[in-house]
């Protein structure tokens, strides 16, 4: 081959490392929260400066300069592990690795400086980078992720990790003699060697793009079900999640239930004492709920101080139980920013899920209970009973919206 072609050649993996290393670099000042991002580019320049250091090596240089080629091109490969290891937030094992590329560069030095010996130094510097590749994969089986980016991801690897062994050993089978001396940039195994490589880092570089926005868009969409300052769904996540739970309750025949609650005499709180405060309380009440409710319970905050709970399989008298429960741990709780002594109570409207219903019938019935615990005089519980069922027909009937607090949550919040 001539010496032009072969190095246009040998630039193909350096240009390749050096524009993803720079690409990701970009993309993480935008993504600073994703640090394995920042790991991934790190892994590319190291990479990008083996491939070229290694060339020159093979060409011209000493020993020196070979070890340095290597040792950055186990450092890229290392560094390439840890970020994708990041991405699931797997932790690294750290030892693991470092002995990978310790033995490897080790075994290397060997066949440099003491028996010098170019097709084991391939050998070597090729198992060592596969042995690296494959810990991944075995990383990457243990997150069991069943999404179909991560699934691609792992045989990605588990391919990038066998084609480490078998271009070596059949490079060795075949070519042992040429890579020996000095024509080694003729050898097929060189050849194939550049490109399987620059052909598995454009794969890899889209696919890690792709994944990257597939996790954005996951983010954004829990996101956008998400009450910031509760932590809990938000109203639109909570009636999505209600739908969803009314359908499969429906589909299994199990029963299921509604509480809604509210705050009393919020307002008072705001005014005397602050928003700041106000919030506090919010916040109070979100995490006494998610205390009282256990891990299979679904939660909203459906605006304001108002906040709804899915109950899974239970039954009117668990769920009364249940807003009971929630109803006396917060009437004694302490809320940070209220004077000593000074507690705060919530009103409780309780539905259970009737044959025909739907999801928003549901909660207009929970809603209505709650109205009537208000006027009963707060901190109670109200459970909608069967003739509260036909007082809804009724009022659906003469086209009364029986939910004046639906009105004043959404808008009636102008001074927040
Ligand atoms: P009731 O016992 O009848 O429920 O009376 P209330 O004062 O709690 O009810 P009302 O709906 O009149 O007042 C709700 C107040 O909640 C009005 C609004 O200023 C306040 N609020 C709504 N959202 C927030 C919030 O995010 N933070 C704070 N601090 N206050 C909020
Ligand atoms: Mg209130
Ligand atoms: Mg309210």
């Amino acid at each position: 081959m001539a010496t032009d072609t072969i190095t246009i050649i040998a630039l193909i993996n350096p240009a390749v490392c050096a524009i993803l290393a720079t690409a990701l670099l970009v993309f993480w000042n935008n993504q600073r929260q994703r640090s394995y991002i920042a790991v991934l580019s790190a892994a590319f320049a190291f990479l990008a400066a083996g491939f070229a250091l290694q060339f020159l090596a093979v060409q011209s240089g000493g020993p020196a300069l070979r070890l340095l080629a290597n040792s950055l091109l186990m450092f890229g490969t290392a560094t390439l592990v840890l970020g994708v290891l990041g991405r699931v937030e797997r932790k690294p094992p750290l030892v693991r690795i470092l002995a990978i590329v310790g033995a490897t560069l080790a075994v290397y030095l060997w066949y440099l400086l003491i028996e010098p010996l170019t097709v084991a130094r391939v050998v070597t510097i090729n198992f060592g980078g596969g042995f690296l590749v494959l810990l991944l994969v075995a990383e990457l089986a243990k997150t069991g992720s069943r999404k179909p980016v991560d699934r691609f991801l792992f045989w990605f690897f588990a391919a990038w990790g066998v084609q480490f062994f078998l271009r070596t050993v059949l490079a060795v089978l075949y070519e042992a003699d040429e890579i020996a001396d000095a024509n080694f940039f003729a050898t097929l195994y060189w050849a194939t060697l550049t490109f399987s490589i620059a052909f598995f880092l454009l794969i890899f570089a889209v696919v890690i793009v792709a994944a990257i926005a597939v996790d954005l868009q996951e983010e954004l969409r829990t996101e956008s079900f998400t009450d910031p300052l509760s932590g809990l769904l938000n109203r639109r996540g909570f009636n999505k999640r209600l739908e969803e739970a009314l359908n499969d309750a429906r589909a299994k025949a199990m029963p299921l239930a509604l509480v809604v609650a509210d705050l009393d005499r919020f307002k008072e709180v705001n005014d005397r004492f602050g928003h700041a405060v106000g919030d506090s309380a919010i916040v109070s009440f979100s995490n006494c709920l998610r205390q009282v409710m256990g891990g299979e319970h679904v939660a909203g905050r459906m605006g304001g101080e108002e906040f709804a709970i899915l109950l899974r399989g239970a039954d009117i008298r668990m769920a009364r139980l249940f807003a009971e429960g929630l109803r006396t741990n917060f009437a004694g709780l302490v809320i940070p920013g209220l004077p000593v002594g000074h507690t705060l109570t919530a009103s409780f409207g309780v539905a259970v899920l009737q044959p025909g219903e739907d999801w928003e019938d549901l909660l207009k019935r929970a809603d209505r209970a709650l109205y009537r615990a208000k006027e009963e005089g707060r901190d109670r519980v109200v459970v909608c009973t069967h003739t509260d069922d036909g007082a809804v027909a009724a009022d659906n009937k003469t086209g009364r919206r029986p939910l004046m607090r639906d009105g004043s949550s959404a808008a009636a919040q102008p001074g927040d």
